[in-house]
């Protein structure tokens, strides 16, 4: 089971700025099929569908872990989509001054048609995320060498949409998932150094580019968030620790299991958007009844 905190992983810094084709650029990192939807889901049905998990325990334990960990990406990724479109229409909400028309310019029409300009389950180019992209051979060295595979695609995705947005915003966000999956790119070589003796963190980083040459990643790599493995549960997943222990591959010390979630950043509370009628037609009016309905409670 699952419990909930209504934090975001990340401190994500407050977007001044309206960017909705860099949120459709983002949205790769969403429902690509190398985004956090692909990671999370992973790991996810790998975790829920283990045969002999008692036997193989600290390897479950790493795989239920990081799974826990992407859930909390996407909601990192959608709220930096969130921001990005944050007054990306006017604060108009008269439909005979057509206040829409400036979002035609927009790459993604449904976040303006579909949602309330808010982030969607699908790509770059608005196609959906797809349950295929799902890999769950049953085989724990043919599912982590894939989970190895599927984080270094996301790195590559990531990398590429660092280079395509100037956003602060997104690049925060982005700087802060190179990190993270860069953690897991080593834990799943560890994974599988462990099993097989293949020495697979050589092949580290990949795409060959160092996470110093990200200036929002390296922030955070100099802070040592890439030694750290979170432990999202109060008293589970605890044998993860036999898999992710021993030097990093970057030669700068040791990794370390943290016992509980990251300190993390408030969930910013985006202001209204009249033009697409997001919350209501009359915020005022919807708070009213939420305040009276709270007073009820
Ligand atoms: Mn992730
Ligand atoms: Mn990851």
């Amino acid at each position: 089971m699952f419990l909930r905190i209504d934090k975001l992983q990340f401190a994500l810094p407050a977007s001044n700025q309206t960017d909705p084709n860099s949120a459709a650029a983002v949205q790769e990192l969403l429902g690509g099929r190398f985004g956090e939807m692909s990671t999370l889901m992973n790991y996810m049905y790998q975790s829920f569908n283990m045969r002999g998990r008692d036997k193989v325990k600290p390897y479950y334990d790493l795989i239920a872990n990081i799974a826990t960990e992407e859930l909390g990406h996407i909601e990192l990724v959608a709220a930096t989509i969130n921001s990005l479109l944050n007054g990306a229409s006017p604060p108009s909400a008269d439909p005979a001054s057509a206040p829409l028309s400036g979002a035609l310019g927009a790459r993604n029409l449904h976040h303006f048609l579909n949602t309330g300009q808010g982030a969607m389950a699908v790509n770059s180019m608005n196609a959906p995320w797809q349950g295929d992209y799902i890999f769950n051979t049953g085989d724990l060295v043919v599912d982590l060498l894939h989970n190895f595979f599927l984080e270094t695609g996301a790195r590559m995705g990531k990398a590429r949409v660092y280079e395509m947005v100037s956003h602060p915003t997104a690049r925060a966000a982005v700087g802060y998932l190179l990190v993270r999956g860069g953690v897991h790119q080593v834990a799943y070589a560890k994974a599988l150094e462990e099993l097989t003796g293949a020495n697979v963190t050589k092949m580290l980083p990949m795409p060959n580019i160092d996470n110093a040459r990200f200036p929002d990643a390296k922030k955070l790599e100099d802070q040592g968030i890439h030694h750290k493995l979170y432990r999202f549960s109060p008293n589970d997943y605890k044998d993860l620790a036999a898999v992710w222990r021993g030097p990093h591959p970057n030669g700068d010390g040791d990794v370390e299991v943290v016992n509980g979630p990251p300190e993390g950043g408030p969930l910013a509370t985006l202001p209204e958007q009249p033009a697409v009628a997001s919350p209501g037609y009359d915020p005022g009016e919807l708070a009213e009844i939420a305040r009276r309905l709270m007073s009820a409670a």
